[in-house]
């Protein structure tokens, strides 16, 4: 934690975190589409975050931009790289809206923080100002990535979770843990209970890109990942069950 950050409130005795931050890929909000956002599909999401909340554990979240728009699909097509990001960055912020509404009707209070300020749709990223909006129970949903071209939301997650002194990076896929091979096309993949940061980067096990995890390291936050189709999973594991793959220091 910086030496700066203001202290956090006492522990929430029922969750095992207090503060997390929950990365979903953009792809998470399409459900049986082939793009865009689904929005029974959000709405269960958002739900998931809502029974989180409820435990009174303080929430960040990124939410990718790949159900809308990737820079680098961009790019192949023979766009400029740097604007095709940006367009990338702009569909993270359309996500945010969504999970913002969603969560809202739930009757949860969020903000969505921009790393590229666009004060008539939401708020730049101050990281007080956003700590503040954590103790007091906000929750806060990180847009626009990093702001900058050539990085990915995987990596805007871990550089929040840093700066908000998140416990943990949650990280919801299709699956429920990292394999050692792809559990889809092989029924003999095995899962990790634990695996370390460096064992990820060596064997190339697709957790998060490498940049993301190289930072999550440097600053010792643990990545668990767990399956968003496991109804009720995110709530499971902040009390302590259900299978998921913690990677560590
Ligand atoms: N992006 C970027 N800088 C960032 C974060 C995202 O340029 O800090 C762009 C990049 O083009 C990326 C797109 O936004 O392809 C959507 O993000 P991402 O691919 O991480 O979304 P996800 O795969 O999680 O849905």
């Amino acid at each position: 934690m910086a030496a700066d950050a203001e202290p956090l409130s006492p522990p929430v005795p029922e969750a095992k975190f207090k503060r997390v931050m929950l990365k979903i890929s953009g792809e998470a909000l399409m459900g049986p589409q082939g793009f865009g956002l689904h929005p029974p599909t959000v709405e269960r999401i958002a739900r998931e975050v809502k029974s989180v909340h409820d435990l009174g554990v303080e929430i960040c979240m990124v939410i990718g931009g790949g159900n809308i728009f990737r820079g680098l699909q961009g790019s192949a097509q023979g766009m400029e790289r740097t604007t095709a990001d940006y367009m990338g960055m702009l569909a993270t912020v359309m996500n945010a809206l969504a999970m913002q509404s969603s969560l809202e009707a739930m009757g949860v209070f969020t903000r969505v923080i921009s790393a590229i300020p666009m004060d008539q749709v939401c708020e730049p990223y101050i990281r007080r100002r956003a700590v503040r909006h954590l103790e007091k129970k906000r929750v806060c949903i990180f847009a626009a990535g990093t702001g900058n071209p050539y990085f990915t939301t995987d990596t805007a997650a871990t550089l929040r979770a840093n700066e908000m002194a998140c416990q943990a990076i949650f990280k919801g896929t299709k699956v429920d843990g990292v394999y050692d091979k792809d559990p889809v096309k092989y029924p003999d993949a095995k899962r990790f209970e634990r695996v370390s940061y460096d064992e990820v980067l060596a064997q190339h096990l697709g957790v998060m890109d490498a940049s993301a995890i190289a930072l999550a390291r440097d600053n010792n936050v643990p990545i668990i990942v767990f399956s968003l189709d496991e109804p009720d999973g995110f709530r499971g594991i902040l009390a302590g069950q259900g299978t998921y793959t913690t990677v560590h220091g």
